[in-house]
C-alpha cells in the first residue's frame, strides 16, 4: 500500500518506464489498481466517471496499460472482464503472468497467486498449448 506520497511516486515512475505521459485519468486510474487489494473490472472504473472521465477514454487507457505491461487481463468465468497490475518483469508486449488466479466466493475478490505457478497439464498427443488460464475458486484468506 503506503502512502498517498509512495503511490504517486510509484504511479509517475511506472509511466515513465513505460514511457506514458502522465495524464489524469491514467494516474486516476493506476492510483485505483494500487488501492484495491485485487483486480479491477470495468464497473470499478466507471464509478471514477466525471467530467474528466469519459468511457472511452477508461478503456483506452486500459488498452494501453494491456499494451506497456502494466496490467493484465483475469480470465473469468463469465463474461466479466478484470484486470490486476503487473509485476515489475512485465514489459511492453511480454507479459509473464503465469500464475494462477483465485476468485473468492465470499468477498467476490479475484487475487493474482503471483507465487503460485500454472501447473503443467499433459495434452493428449498431437494438442499444442499456448495458453494456460487458471482460475481456482474458494475462500479467501481475508474472508477465512
Ligand atoms: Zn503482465
Ligand atoms: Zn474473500
Ligand atoms: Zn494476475
Amino acid at each position: 500500500m503506503g502512502t498517498k506520497q509512495q503511490i504517486t511516486e510509484r504511479i509517475s515512475g511506472l509511466l515513465r518506464e513505460s514511457k506514458l505521459s502522465v495524464t489524469e485519468t491514467r494516474t486516476k486510474i493506476l492510483e485505483l489498481f494500487m488501492k484495491s487489494n485485487g483486480a479491477l473490472e470495468h464497473s470499478d472504473f466507471e464509478k471514477l466517471a466525471g467530467q474528466s472521465f469519459d468511457r472511452v477514454t477508461v478503456y483506452r487507457t486500459l488498452q494501453t496499460f494491456l499494451d506497456k505491461g502494466i496490467i493484465h487481463k483475469i480470465p473469468t468465468t463469465d463474461t466479466s472482464v478484470r484486470y490486476a497490475l503487473c509485476k515489475s518483469e512485465c514489459s511492453e508486449h511480454h507479459h509473464h503472468d503465469h500464475h494462477i488466479h483465485f476468485k473468492c466466493e465470499e468477498c467476490g475478490n479475484t487475487i493474482c497467486l503471483d507465487e503460485t505457478d500454472v501447473p503443467q497439464i499433459q495434452l493428449p498427443k498431437g494438442y499444442a498449448a499456448h495458453n494456460v488460464e487458471v482460475v481456482v475458486s474458494g475462500v479467501c484468506k481475508s474472508c477465512k
